[in-house]
């Protein structure tokens, strides 16, 4: 037997590793169990390549617990060490790696999330760790290397039989959570689920037919406990692929979900290494839409759910996986965001995305049309968040209008061409937010022959601006924001059949029944005879400045919704009954007239909705 010490500067640095990952301790058997794939990945490159002798079988990896003697395994059939290979590689390669990691991030404890430590992490929940191996080379003996967490090692011969390396872990106290299986079944199902090698833990009971016909029945028996698949979708190739493979991969990733809408499957090899697959889930207009369920794999290891750095914010919204080993994984964040690497995969995967989503659109248009509810929430926020990806899209960004159809926004500039163009030659889209309560607005409109944009999701006030913004030629105005004359630029009206002193008599009148009212303007108007005899209409500029008021946070109410209550003076009822009436019949017609109005827009609420409908009960009477 020989005893020593391993090579260190810092006295001791167990009880650092303890403490120091304390929170993250759990990543310990991830980064075992990669190490033990490590080893059996290059035992499979020797065998391929002829520099193993005999048969190689099927290496597995076992994690075992051992209630009674406390302790738990990982066992693998990998390529083993030597007996020189133990001290270069656990006391020298591996204690120095930990060491420096421990350097590096000893001020920045909150950054170590996932990055591991290799095998030293053992030691944040093992008061001894015993290295049990032998090399794949059959000349060589094995060896045995003991350390209990303390710079101290012994290292011995051991007669162990068969090629590989069995890190038995004699577990700690406090941590004694890792000798439950189902605590452990839980971890190597997060971690290990798409590992290429087998991992076993323990058995699992199954049924199996035996018998025929009416004989037979089904009968229990144990197998083993096989934690993952080996060979995971995203790392097969797309041509071998049917839908349902994608569709099922979906179901196991995230259960009981509602199906994907559709998926993109990447695949590169260079400048980078990336494989995975991104589904667009179903968010039926909304955003709240889980994120961050992309999970991040390096070489089929599970490294974690936050994607932020290396997915494009707007991406985040999407489903899957992505696998790369040339992700940095023990780097810190900081660093990641400003990796060149990680950089070049962001724009990749933008690019990728906007590329299928151009091919489906040119593809299938009907079928993307069908999707626009859902996918359209992405690409107007791609479009907002994202330079590279608002040129990329913006062909295939889709309007929509109240009477269902879709234009690209090319067709729309070309479709409206002569009818919607203001005095400033800007093309003016014209919309509702709210196609139930702008009805008479919309219809209205509609009768100058006008196309009116249903723009009703949550993101649709920052989309309209963006495109304003970046377009320069078109403006954006709400269907209610004037009375149908004025949507566009001004149009002929028909002359007053009122003298001016009617007018300004008739706007007294209304005056009178509204009262003052913060924000509210009467206007007289001569509209056609046809139109409403009054129309409440909110202008676009005061209205904007209002929704970006509530948006900042400002003070609420401070600025009153501002509306005009225009009266049309040319309407039957107005020029005639309201202006000729006895007073008291004038100011009750006017009060009608304005609560209908207000009724038209969903604004008369409370007591003065009880009031009018007791009125109206009146005048059927
Ligand atoms: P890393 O895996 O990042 O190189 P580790 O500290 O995890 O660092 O491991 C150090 C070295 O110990 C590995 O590079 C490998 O050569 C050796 N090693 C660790 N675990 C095993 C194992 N199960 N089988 C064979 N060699 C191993």
């Amino acid at each position: 037997m020989q005893k020593g010490n391993i090579s260190v500067q810092t006295e001791n640095i167990f009880p650092i590793i303890k403490q120091f990952l304390y929170s993250d301790q759990e990543i310990f058997l991830r980064e075992l169990v990669a190490n033990a794939v490590d080893a059996t990945t290059k035992l499979r490159t020797l065998a391929a390549g002829g520099k193993v002798k005999g048969d190689i079988g099927e290496p597995t990896i076992e994690i075992l617990i051992d209630k009674e003697a406390k302790t738990l395994t990982i066992k693998d059939q990998g390529i083993g060490m030597s007996e020189d290979e133990v001290m270069k590689y656990l006391n020298q390669v591996a204690f120095s790696s930990a060491q420096e990691f421990l350097e590096k991030y000893k001020n920045e404890s909150s950054i170590i999330g996932h990055f591991g430590l290799g095998f030293y992490s053992a030691f944040m929940v093992a008061d001894k760790v015993e290295v049990v191996t032998k090399s794949y080379v059959k000349s060589k003996k094995g060896v045995t290397w003991t350390c209990t967490g303390d710079p101290e090692y012994t290292l011995e011969d051991n007669d162990k039989k068969d090629r590989g390396t069995e890190i038995i872990l004699h577990i700690s106290e406090d941590a004694t959570e890792y000798l439950e299986d189902q605590r452990i079944e839980t971890l190597l199902n997060k971690y290990c689920k798409f590992l290429p090698v087998p991992i076993k833990f323990g058995t699992k009971k199954e049924f199996i037919k035996e018998g025929e016909g009416e004989d037979a029945k089904d009968t229990e028996i144990e197998v083993d406990n096989i934690i993952n698949s080996v060979a995971p979708l995203w790392k097969k190739l797309p041509s071998e692929l049917t839908d349902e493979d994608y569709k099922s991969f979906y179901n196991e990733l995230y259960p009981f979900s509602s199906p994907p809408l559709f998926w993109i499957h990447l695949n590169i090899d260079y400048p980078f290494n990336l494989t995975g697959i991104l589904y667009f889930p179903k968010v039926n207009n909304t955003l709240e839409v889980q994120k961050n369920k992309i999970q991040l794999y390096s070489n089929q290891v599970y490294v974690t759910d936050d994607v932020k750095e290396i997915v494009p914010e707007f991406l985040t919204l999407l489903h899957g996986v992505i696998d790369s080993p040339d992700i940095p994984l023990n780097v810190s964040r900081s660093y990641l965001q400003s990796d060149r690497n990680v950089k070049k995969i962001t724009g990749y995967i933008t690019k990728k995305v906007a590329d299928k989503l151009g091919e489906l659109f040119k593809k299938d248009r009907k079928g993307f049309e069908e999707k626009w509810d859902d996918i359209g929430v992405f690409i107007k926020y791609g479009l907002i968040s994202d330079e590279k990806f608002h040129e990329k899209a913006l062909p295939y960004t889709l309007l929509k209008n109240v009477d269902g159809e879709f234009f690209s926004i090319d067709d729309y500039k070309e479709k409206i061409k002569t009818a919607q163009t203001d005095k400033h030659d800007k093309k003016v889209f014209l919309y509702t937010n709210a196609a139930q309560e702008h009805d008479s607005f919309i219809q209205a409109a509609k009768g100058r022959s006008y196309d009116i944009l249903e723009m009703n999701t949550v993101l649709d006030n920052h989309f309209m601006q963006h495109l304003e913004q970046k377009l320069g030629d078109i403006t954006f105005v709400r269907v209610d924001s004037d009375t149908a004359d004025n949507l566009v630029q001004k149009d002929e009206v028909a002359a007053s059949v009122l003298s001016e002193k009617e007018e300004e008599s008739i706007k007294t009148i209304f005056e009178g029944v509204i009262g003052e009212k913060m924000g509210s303007t009467v206007v007289t108007k001569a509209l056609s005879p046809e139109d409403q005899p009054i129309v409440i209409t909110k202008p676009e500029f005061m209205r904007r400045m209002k929704e970006m008021q509530s948006m900042q946070g400002g003070g609420f109410g401070a600025f009153p919704d501002a509306y005009n209550v225009v009266v049309n003076t040319n309407h039957p009822l107005v020029a005639e009954k309201v202006l000729n009436g006895k007073e008291e019949e004038q100011q009750d017609l006017a009060k009608y007239l304005y609560d209908l109005a207000l009724l038209n827009q969903n604004m008369l609420k409370g007591a003065d909705l009880t009031k009018f409908i007791t009125k109206s009960l009146e005048f059927v009477k």
